[in-house]
C-alpha cells in the first residue's frame, strides 16, 4: 500500500481500510493464518512526519517459547504512532505503508510469546510437556 504524498497534502487525512498480507510468511516468526486487516487513518503532521491511528487485526500462529507447542492468537492491535517521512519516500512523493504496519505489529510482540501466562512449560528431564501430561520426574 503506498499514500501518495500530494494526496495527502491536499486531503490532510486519508482513512484506509485494506488486507495486508505480508505476514502470511510461514518463514517469519509473527506469521498469520490469514490476511491482517487494516484500519487507518493517516495524517500529516508538519512537512515531515506522518502519524498512523488505528486498529490491525489478525490470527497469528505463534510457537510458545515455554513448550514449543504452536498456538493461536487473535491480535487487535491499536496503533498511534508517527513516522519520520523517509528519504526515499519524499523523492518517490509516496508513504510506504506497508513498513510502518510492520513495525508496529513487530514492536507490539513481547520478546518471549507464550501460550498462556501459566504455561507449564516441558519438564527438562523427560521432555513431557507439562499442560498436557504429568511427568514422573515431578513426583519423586
Ligand atoms: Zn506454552
Ligand atoms: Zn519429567
Amino acid at each position: 500500500m503506498k499514500i501518495s504524498i500530494d494526496r495527502l497534502k491536499i486531503e490532510r487525512k486519508i482513512e484506509l481500510e485494506y488486507q495486508d498480507s505480508q505476514f502470511q510468511d510461514k518463514g517469519l516468526r509473527e506469521h498469520t493464518l490469514g490476511p491482517l486487516n487494516i484500519k487507518v487513518n493517516i495524517t500529516l503532521v508538519g512537512n515531515e512526519n506522518v502519524r498512523l491511528v488505528g486498529e490491525i487485526e489478525g490470527e497469528f500462529e505463534l510457537v510458545c517459547d515455554r513448550c514449543c507447542e504452536n498456538f493461536l492468537q487473535h491480535k487487535i492491535i491499536k496503533v498511534d504512532t508517527i513516522f519520520e517521512i523517509e528519504k526515499n519516500e519524499l523523492e518517490n512523493r509516496v508513504i510506504y505503508i506497508d513498513s510502518k504496519i510492520k513495525d508496529m505489529v513487530l514492536t507490539d510482540f513481547p520478546m518471549k510469546t507464550l501460550c498462556s501466562d501459566n504455561c507449564k512449560g516441558i519438564c527438562l528431564k523427560c521432555g513431557v510437556n507439562l499442560n498436557k501430561e504429568k511427568c514422573k520426574c515431578i513426583d519423586k
